[in-house]
């Protein structure tokens, strides 16, 4: 019924607006100019001072600047299907799309960021003959549910909080206030809450609203008794809905969350310095931490593993955590001031607000069509988008002496998986200390958030007049990250040939993602007895599935690693290589540092001791693929964990697990074996005794008879003289045809061996045909590629087919010749034998 984020991914889960509103007396006194200009979905801003123009593009842009006229209190635009967006307008696009989520049981979100006295109280709430987001949605939201009252059973919770320097405050609470604020506590089913906070049942919109005026007044108050304003807190309302639909016994739950938060301008209050500082530092930090949360979740959406969501760095996205996580939406719209005074606060908006449209991930290209593939089609797209960012980074770490170098790289362009088949493209961010090389890999989610923090770094460098910046301390610093291991590359090492049981040797080419060679690795993979005894040609098959239900030992011998890339780049760096044989755990060589040429020294041996089919056919179509992960000074190495692998006697990892099933339920089947043993010796049993009862009848008649046979010994002695003669005769034949039949067989084994001989030296040719074709599949034309360039690209192509083609052939010629002779002489000798 409910669907996760990521399966949302490719639709909404954040949906970003803007929206700009009238001037107001202040700025129409001041004679300001409108700055802000929209063109179907892009706002345009328009730098006062002469600066270039910012467009940015969103979902919905909303221009609520002018054409319109005001009856009895109420905006309307001034002709129909005007330009003016009016609070119908707003609703028409977000609440619809919040409350329709509500119903089908999915959690929904929608915020209202910007600049205090830009909008987002009239948008979310509305006042007078203006109704806001909220009350139309409450209003809409008990409409429906009493239409389906007949089917359906529902219940509405409403709560009311404010958030005020990370203090909890309950609005809907009349009584005295808690010192320090009400506590938010956290459980492990129902995550983070706030402890006693009021939630009212409510039936009708009507008390709805009320209790929205009672907590609106509450917040006045509150904010006055702190000696603040409404405009530094948050404000958050969560409906919570629950509907019963009895007859097919379905309960969908669903909380919607809104949000008015505190206002974005840099604070400057008439407070005390430190107050203002703290006060500061907490709506920062809060609104800070609430994008880097809706980067991480759009990374984890993409599918992204280990990404850490940092719920728990405030106290904000604490309590949505469940409304943003999980089955949710999330709806988000920015409220400008039009006029040119508030430029630079309009452009932090907006700058905002475009790194949560950038956490979406990539659709197919948000008119475009064809055949190409459309993944690559996106990422095309994300690259020309993310260039000017790139290179605005690029302009701000100089000029703030940060010493690090971005650089946008295609991640997965030239690998494959196990298969051989293509990986997801993406966009990545590389980024270089140009002090000590170090090298960080960013995903595109976390480049359009750290610019952001970059910006705002850069700006507060401007307005403190431009000199070095002061330090900043590390884990505040956007330019920097802690050194991790970094994948610069796979190889496939194809285990085809272990299916014959055949001996592999190769020198395999590590690509970079971009298909640069990273390094070469020597590895080999060695069929083998048990205790590790290598074996001889004789033990290779002919038919693989021969293997099944057999054991099969094997060991990979990663003997070294040349020419690394990596490490002639920087000497103090390391490298260590990770792989997963089949379902084994992921496994990583020791580390080996300050050599381009490392030795490995590996030897890993693994056991299946009943070959499934999954493992035969893995075998057959797959490769292992070798990953090379870079390591830098400070970073940890990576390491393996066991857990939950077998070993063997001989303690060789024990792969292919899911076969051992019928050893470990062997309780069962023993039984069942002792039963069937026990029937078999009791009717043994009763086959003794009759047979020793026979023998009794036998002997009595024996003695009678002995005296007659007496006689006819006699007799006998004399006939079997010549029948004496006439067997020798006859054993003297049969030796001589056990002879050929020996022959024969013994030639049938060594067609068998010719056969497996040859099957080896083709598998061994096809690993370089299959390494041939992996070039071809990589080679593109340079990067400026002009006709000249296109025409040597065509040359170099051709070459390369014939190569191919030609390898392809000797190799597939050579295998009929070798088949044609063995038959050949298997004929021979059969004709000479029969
Ligand atoms: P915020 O909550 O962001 O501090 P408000 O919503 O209180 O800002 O808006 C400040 C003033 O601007 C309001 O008093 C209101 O009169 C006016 N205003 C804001 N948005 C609009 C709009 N869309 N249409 C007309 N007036 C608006
Ligand atoms: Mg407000």
């Amino acid at each position: 019924m409910k669907a996760s984020l990521a399966e949302m991914a490719g639709k909404d889960c954040v949906k970003v607006a803007v929206r700009v509103r009238p001037f107001n007396k202040r700025e129409r006194d001041a004679g300001s100019v409108c700055v802000v200009s929209m063109a179907s979905s892009s706002v345009t801003l328009q730098d006062p001072r002469g600066g270039p123009s910012r467009c940015f593009s969103f979902d919905h842009v909303y221009w609520s600047h002018s054409g319109f006229s005001r009856e009895g209190g109420r905006y309307l635009a001034q002709e129909p299907g005007g330009r003016y967006a009016d609070q119908a307008c707003v609703f028409q696009d977000l609440g619809e799309g919040v409350l329709q989520s509500a119903l089908q049981g999915y959690n929904a979100t929608l915020l209202a960021y910007g600049q205090t006295g830009s909008g987002k109280s009239s948008t979310m709430l509305g006042h007078g003959p203006n109704p806001g987001l909220v009350p139309t949605l409450c209003h809409r939201l008990f409409h429906s549910l009493t239409q389906h009252q007949d089917s359906m059973q529902s219940q509405v919770f409403f709560s009311m909080l404010e958030i005020y320097n990370e203090q909890v405050v309950d609005l809907l609470c009349r009584g005295a206030r808690a010192p320090g604020g009400l506590r938010v506590r956290e459980e492990q089913h129902r995550g983070f809450y706030v402890e006693g906070l009021r939630r009212v049942p409510c039936d009708s919109a009507v008390q709805v609203e009320q209790l929205m005026e009672q907590g609106t007044r509450a917040r006045t108050t509150a904010t006055t008794h702190t000696n603040a304003n409404s405009s530094r807190s948050h404000m958050l309302i969560t409906l919570q809905l629950k509907q019963i639909f009895s007859r097919e016994s379905i309960t969908k739950q669903s909380f919607i969350s809104l949000v008015d938060l505190a206002g974005s301008e840099r604070q400057r209050g008439s407070g005390s310095e430190a107050d203002r500082l703290k006060e500061g530092t907490a709506i920062n930090l809060s609104l800070t931490t609430l994008g880097n949360v809706i980067s991480a979740l759009a990374d984890v959406a993409l599918g992204r593993r280990g990404v850490h969501v940092p719920y728990r760095d405030s106290v904000l996205t604490k309590l949505l955590q469940a409304a943003l996580g999980g089955n949710s939406r999330t709806f988000m719209i920015a409220t400008l001031s039009p006029a040119d005074i508030c430029y630079e606060e309009s452009l932090s908006t907006l700058r905002y607000a475009d790194r949560w449209a950038g956490t979406r991930p990539s659709g197919e290209p948000s008119g475009v069509s064809g055949q190409t593939d459309p993944s690559l089609l996106a990422v095309f797209y994300d690259y020309i988008k993310l260039m000017p960012m790139v290179a605005e980074a690029n302009q701000m770490s100089q000029e703030l002496h940060k010493e690090v170098e971005f650089k946008l790289e295609i991640k997965n362009l030239a690998l494959s998986d196990a298969r051989g088949h293509d990986l997801e493209k993406d966009i990545a961010v590389r980024v270089t200390s140009l002090k000590n090389r170090q090298v960080w890999l960013w995903s595109k989610s976390k480049f359009v958030n750290r610019k952001y923090l970059m910006e705002e770094l850069y700006q507060q460098h401007q307005a403190e007049g431009g000199g070095a910046v002061g330090p900043v301390p590390r884990e505040r610093d956007p330019f920097w990250d802690p050194v991790e291991p970094l994948l610069l590359g796979k190889a496939h090492l194809w285990l085809q040939s272990l299916a014959f049981r055949i001996a592999l040797d190769e020198q395999l080419e590590v690509l970079g993602s971009e298909g640069t060679e990273e390094a070469i690795v020597q590895a080999q993979l060695i069929p083998c007895s048990p205790t590790g005894l290598s074996l001889s040609e004789e033990d290779i098959l002919i038919d693989p599935s021969e293997l099944l239900g057999r054991r099969l030992d094997f060991q990979l011998v990663l003997d070294q690693c040349c020419g690394l890339r990596w490490l002639r780049q920087a000497r103090d760096r390391g490298v260590q290589i990770g792989f997963q044989m089949f379902d084994c755990v992921q496994l990583f060589t020791p580390a080996v540092w300050h050599n381009v040429n490392p030795l490995l020294d590996q030897r890993i041996h693994f056991t299946s001791l009943q070959t499934s089919p999954a493992l035969l056919e893995h075998l057959q179509t797959s490769a292992l693929v070798l990953e090379l992960w870079g390591l830098q000074e400070g970073c940890v190495e990576l390491a393996w964990c066991l857990e939950g692998v077998g070993t063997t006697p001989e303690g060789s990892f024990i792969i292919d697990q899911a076969s051992d099933t019928p050893a470990v339920c062997t309780v069962d089947s023993l039984q069942r074996d002792l039963e069937a043993l026990r029937k078999d010796n009791s009717s043994l049993r009763d086959q003794l005794s009759m047979a020793k009862h026979g023998c009794e009848c036998v002997r009595g008649q024996a003695e009678r008879s002995q005296a007659e046979r007496s006689q006819a010994e006699r007799s006998q002695a004399e006939r079997s003289q010549a029948e004496r003669s006439q067997a020798e005769r006859s054993q003297a034949e049969r030796s001589q045809a056990e002879r050929s039949q020996a022959e024969r067989s013994s030639q049938r084994s060594s067609c068998e061996v010719e056969l497996g001989r040859s099957l080896k030296v083709f598998y061994h040719s096809m690993t370089s045909v299959r390494a041939l074709l992996q070039g071809l599949r990589r080679h593109r034309p340079s990067e400026d590629a002009g006709l000249q360039a296109l025409r040597l690209y065509v040359c170099e192509q051709a070459a390369q087919l014939k190569v191919f083609s030609e390898e392809l052939e000797q190799s597939v010629a050579a295998l009929k010749q070798d088949v044609a002779a063995i038959v050949r002489r298997k004929r021979e000798r059969s004709g000479t034998w029969s």
